[in-house]
């Protein structure tokens, strides 16, 4: 067995990174978790860490269920791979599909799979073209989103994303795709109330759509509540005013319910929790609580039969579409789910205890906002409180948390310098004391190192 250093050396040499700045290691070579159990991971070196953020918002259940690598073995001798191309099924893709549909909001019955939640939204926006064809409206082509959303890292995902250093990098958006202004109070609010800013940043879709005029507007896509973006918990006034321009308007509403889906809100789905009626979602990540890759889009009524009855076949799909041992495990993982009844125990017991711990944070000195729905919580770094100037050196208070962090044996991410929490929904009383323990304790230690 390699130990840390010899590990860290072939990673040095050999593995490109996601979302990494290999010049930037601080020295120390890349962080090894060698296991996981419940809401803990183990490193190579022994330490114990915290996971607050669940892996990247994915573990819903927690770590360790041997149910679902026993589900993964039945299936891989049973059938390990066949599609779902050309007429052909597998049982575990129709169990999935139907489960899934089953928690879906009513209107809400089929669902297309992916491999990730990157191709979801890739899929999405072939859809939404082809339901507009089909629909005898082709010029009806531009998705609208928002300026600091996260849709994934393809040409599409990326390009639908707002995430302005994404785009410098290989030249995105793809055209057809046009950004507004997010629902973030705290950072971009001005002199509104709340509420205020909640319509004024809904109506900035209205604007657009008139702006370029209804006849070419597809669809608008956005997160429930946007979490790479910062967990940026949209005001009340929001989803409803922007559920009244889409209908209004009869553009398709996607909601991407990549982390916000299977029980992050205390819902079953950030639609639900915020009551809107989406045209499709987008879904991964909790879908099999990460422990196989798997993605997929719920589709609504109206995008389901148009797509069926008049398109006949959508020349669209992955070879790994409905990949019946993930679909196998997303099986499992949504029966522990349910029977566990643990988006219930998120709703009613974890998340009311985790918001408040959360809300208790805004005490201290270095914390200008917090806010938080559900398993998702975020606390934003400021210089002054009262003025909600920032630290010098974008994120780098941020970082400086979260490096902390680990070392007080938790993790949290940082975005700019807003520290994000998203824990397993299975998390105990006694581990949310002890994630907010150690959150005070850092920012105490980094309220010492940047004074
Ligand atoms: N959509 C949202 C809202 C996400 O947060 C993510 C990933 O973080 C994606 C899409 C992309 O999913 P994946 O990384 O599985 O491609």
């Amino acid at each position: 067995k390699r130990n840390t250093a010899q590990l860290q050396a072939l990673d040095a040499a050999h593995h490109l990174h996601p979302f990494t700045d290999h010049r930037d290691l601080g020295g120390r070579g890349t962080r090894i978790i060698e296991r996981a159990s419940g809401v803990y991971l183990w490193d190579s070196e022994g330490n114990k860490l915290l996971d607050g953020m669940a892996g990247l918002w994915c573990v819903n259940i927690g770590y360790g269920r041997r149910e679902l690598a026993d589900a993964a073995h039945r299936q891989m001798l049973e059938l390990p791979y066949y599609n779902s191309f050309f007429q052909c099924t597998h049982p575990p893709a129709v169990e999935l599909a139907s489960a899934i549909a089953e928690q879906a909001p009513a209107h809400m019955n089929r669902v297309f799979f992916t491999g990730s939640g990157s191709e979801a939204n890739d899929t999405v926006l072939r859809m939404v073209r082809r339901y507009w064809d089909l629909q005898g409206q082709p010029q009806r082509k531009t998705v609208i989103s928002r300026i600091n959303g996260y849709h994934g890292s393809t040409v599409a995902g990326a390009s639908l994303g707002g995430m302005s250093a994404m785009h410098e990098q290989g030249d995105l958006p793809i055209p057809g795709i046009v950004h507004i202004p997010q629902p973030y109070w705290y950072g971009e609010g001005g002199d509104m109330d709340e509420g205020e800013f909640g319509l004024w940043a809904a109506r900035q879709l209205e604007q657009k759509i008139l702006e370029l005029g209804v006849d070419r507007v597809a669809a608008f896509i956005a997160e429930p509540i946007q979490g790479a973006g910062g967990v940026i918990v949209p005001p009340a006034t929001y989803w409803p005013e922007i559920q009244r321009i889409v209908d209004q308007y009869g553009i398709l509403l996607v909601v991407d319910e990549v982390i916000c889906g299977f029980g992050r809100t205390g819902e079953w789905f950030g639609s639900q929790y915020y009551g809107i009626r989406p045209d499709l979602m987008p879904i991964a990540k909790g879908m099999t609580s990460g422990y196989l890759p798997m993605g997929g889009v719920i589709v609504g009524d109206r995008v389901a039969s148009c797509l069926i009855d008049q398109g006949g076949e959508f020349f669209h799909g992955y070879t790994y579409s409905g990949h019946p041992v993930a679909a196998a495990v997303g099986l499992e993982n949504l029966r522990i789910l349910r029977e566990e009844g643990i988006v219930d125990y998120a709703r009613e017991q974890a998340a009311p205890y985790l918001q408040q711990k959360i809300a208790a944070l805004a005490e201290h000195p270095l914390v200008g906002q917090v806010r938080g729905v559900g398993m998702l919580g975020a606390l934003e770094l400021v210089r002054d409180k009262r003025t909600r100037e920032r630290f010098p050196g974008k994120g780098a208070a941020g970082t400086l948390c979260r490096d902390l962090c680990i070392r007080n044996g938790l993790v949290m991410r940082a975005v700019g310098d807003t520290l994000i929490m998203s824990p397993p929904l299975v998390i105990q009383p006694q581990e949310i004391d002890e994630l907010f323990d150690k959150a005070w304790r850092t920012l105490n230690m980094a309220a010492e190192e940047l004074r």
